[in-house]
């Protein structure tokens, strides 16, 4: 059996919240992974996608267009039952369950905190070579653009990856996933890869 394949050779479909941001780049990591990708811009795209990733971008902007076009509860909805869902940078701001000073809708479905912009100016974007256990022994190179920190994860959520002075950067609570970065823009696949292994345990 090949991963990108349900256990009945049914081609794995996944979609990526096609409202804002840089959702291209993802659709194209799906087709070279030999995973068929679904744009979802309306409720009615949801249905039939065995995973749903929330790309980078700005998460106000995301939040306000998932709402307009009636596709936030729909999320929770598949994710509460078991949908794998990964948040990439503004994608993790949205699936949190608190983000301080923070006005806009969230998913509020995975245990943690996420500060928006929380590198500084200065930093607005660096890139870092992660150890991430859970994808194997060669770092992952990591590009963060106006990144959030993920600043505190309740008990059933995982650390996957840290920066050197420890500042969360990557999370899992069951199917849900959650990275500061964006894996879209690097030629590793691995997390999109996880993510599409994440289906058979849901
Ligand atoms: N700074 C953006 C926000 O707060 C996130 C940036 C990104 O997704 N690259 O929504």
């Amino acid at each position: 059996m090949n991963g990108s394949q349900s256990a009945a050779g049914k081609r794995r479909r996944v979609g990526v919240l096609g409202l804002q941001g840089d959702f291209q780049e993802h659709l194209e990591v799906l087709r070279e992974i030999d995973v068929e990708p679904v744009d979802v811009r309306r409720p009615e795209h949801l249905e039939g996608v065995d995973a749903l990733i929330i790309p980078g971008g700005e998460s106000t902007t995301i939040s306000k267009l998932s709402d307009l076009y009636g596709l936030t509860e729909p999320i929770r909805e598949r994710a509460r039952h078991g949908m794998p869902l990964w948040g990439t940078c503004a994608g993790a701001i949205f699936l949190a369950t608190r983000v301080p000073g923070r006005p806009q809708t969230i998913l509020s479905l995975m245990d943690m905190t996420v500060e928006r912009n929380a590198f500084g100016r200065q930093v607005d974007s660096f890139e870092a070579d992660l150890k991430v256990p859970k994808l194997g022994p060669a770092p992952f190179h990591a590009v963060f653009i106006r990144a959030p920190k993920i600043t505190e994860v309740g008990k059933g959520v995982n650390v996957l990856s840290r920066l050197d002075d420890g500042t969360i950067v990557a999370a899992q609570q069951g199917t849900l996933l959650a990275t500061s970065f964006h894996p879209e823009l690097t030629p590793d696949r691995r997390f999109h890869r996880y993510l599409v292994d994440l289906i058979d345990r849901s």
